[in-house]
């Protein structure tokens, strides 16, 4: 599938590659790449190159494997620490030997200042362990990586778990509401999210951990054959 750059605004770019999107955000001294999408290679690179204005510093919200694959077009990644076993077993399924071996460790609260925007990582566990999301307090902005979607949210997998992403979502709606942030942009499905969709998928897990939802088939376009579909309102899970 080819890759698309789309433009948000003067400085924001998503990087549609296929099911996923990386971000791109172009800083007085130096541009930000939030995850590296599933395609990578030059096609990724030239993709990043087309828009980057600045040197490119990457970011990554969490490590599976269709959020890192470009990242070594762009050398050694910002990651949590708590993220750095996931990332260590998600390389070792891309052919790939140019992963950079080491990573930059970056921990909750600290930031990447790339000159108008700074990048605050925002420890979000639940979907993996060391999920973060980046927020830029001036402007009010949340890059979420796939712990909101209006597309499915995977809980199948590495040490995913349910009480971790309700903790989560709780502390994100605590934070929209105190008026943190007010744009939330997410990786999978429509890039700009609704903020109620925070409380919508809050509900959902807490339904599911309840067992109050209904298993529901798998739509053939997903071609999944593991896993268990539940979907309350707009939140969509899919579990082991
Ligand atoms: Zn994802």
């Amino acid at each position: 599938m080819a890759i698309e750059v789309k433009q948000i605004n003067e400085d924001i770019y998503t990087i549609e590659d296929g099911i996923v999107r990386a971000f791109v955000i172009n800083g007085e001294n130096k541009t930000a790449l939030i995850d590296a999408g599933i395609t990578g290679g030059k096609e990724f690179k030239d993709a990043v190159l087309s828009i980057s204005k600045n040197p490119v510093v990457t970011l990554i919200t969490h490590a599976d494997f269709d959020h890192i694959a470009g990242v070594p077009e762009f050398g050694v990644p910002y990651i949590h620490p708590s993220e750095m076993a996931h990332y260590g077993m998600e390389i070792a399924k891309v052919d790939n030997k140019n992963f950079p071996i080491e990573v930059n460790s970056m921990w909750d609260g600290e930031f990447v200042d790339i000159g108008g925007y700074k990048l605050e990582s925002v420890l979000l566990p639940g979907h993996t362990p060391g999920s973060v999301g980046f927020i830029d307090r001036e402007h009010k902005i949340m890059f979420i990586g796939d712990t909101v979607s209006m597309s499915i949210v995977f809980m199948n997998g590495f040490q995913r778990n349910y009480f971790a992403l309700e903790a989560t979502l709780k502390k994100l709606q605590k934070m929209a509401e105190a008026g943190k942030f007010n744009i939330l942009y997410s990786a999978h499905g429509e890039a700009a999210v609704k903020i109620s969709q925070i409380g919508v998928e809050l509900e959902g897990i807490e339904k599911l951990i309840k067992g109050e939802l209904k298993e529901q088939p798998i739509p053939p376009y997903l071609q999944m054959k593991n896993g268990k579909l539940y979907t309350y309102k707009t939140a969509m899970f899919l579990t082991e």
